[in-house]
């Protein structure tokens, strides 16, 4: 049987995230959070003290980094060597980790299959930066979403100030336009999108509106395939 795949790819702070596990949840598909698995490479590397330079060393403690997804009550959770890292992984400097251990060419092999194994044995929506490109290059449907900068950088820094983290919008946009710089630039599955994905930009729409666009593009998509 063939499964479904929906790659949405996209710059940090678009709207991925939010938008793919609601249209998993409506669509009973599983979600599959690539970002998160990134995070666990950066947490294990932050928390070893390795510096961001040192990418031999990073290389080096890949057979000891074990990055595992799970799912308890539809939700994902990731292991990082068992232990379930998922709340801690959502802070700015795991992000500044993750973003910098991502470009080396061997940290994403060695989440690669992970990555492409989960599309093999259900219907998937997968978000990342390389998702319609490298992990899943004949995925069904395939979005690049967007949004400007400074949109991106405003959702983020209201998210921030929710949480109750004390940062100032300039704060938040510079980290985003660098973490937007090393994401498009690196030489390797650089944030792009693929030829054949269809662009949504969420620049001007509320959470509803991209929602509705979003799920109707995957539902024309996925039409004749059902
Ligand atoms: O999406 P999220 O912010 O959680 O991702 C963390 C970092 O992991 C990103 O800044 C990006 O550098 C990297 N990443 C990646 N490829 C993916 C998903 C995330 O390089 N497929």
């Amino acid at each position: 049987m063939n499964y479904i795949s929906v790659a949405i790819d996209g710059p940090s702070g678009a709207g991925k995230s939010t938008m793919a596990k609601r249209l998993a949840a409506e669509l009973g598909y599983v979600y599959v959070d690539t970002g998160a698995m990134y995070r666990a490479v950066g947490l294990y590397i932050m928390r070893k003290g390795i510096n961001l330079e040192d990418k031999e060393t990073i290389i080096r403690e890949l057979p000891g980094i074990i990055v595992t997804i799970g799912y308890e009550n539809g939700t994902q959770h990731v292991y990082l060597n068992e232990e379930d890292v998922s709340g801690l992984i959502r802070t700015e400097e795991v992000g500044k980790y993750a973003s910098s251990c991502s470009a080396i060419p061997e940290v994403r092999a060695h989440l690669l299959e992970l990555q492409r194994n989960m599309g093999k044995t259900n219907n998937i929506i997968m978000d990342g930066r390389d998702i319609g490109t490298v992990v899943l290059p004949d995925a069904t449907v395939k979005i690049f979403l967007v949004a400007s900068l400074e949109k991106r950088a405003k959702r983020r820094y209201d998210e921030l100030i929710a949480k109750g983290e004390n940062v100032s919008y300039e704060e938040t946009y510079k980290q985003m336009e660098q973490r937007d710089f090393n994401d498009m630039n690196r030489a390797v599955a650089p944030l792009k999108p693929a030829e054949d994905a269809v662009h949504a930009d969420t620049s001007d729409l509320g959470i509803e509106e991209s929602y509705a666009l979003l799920k109707k593009i995957i539902m024309e998509k996925t039409k004749d395939v059902l």
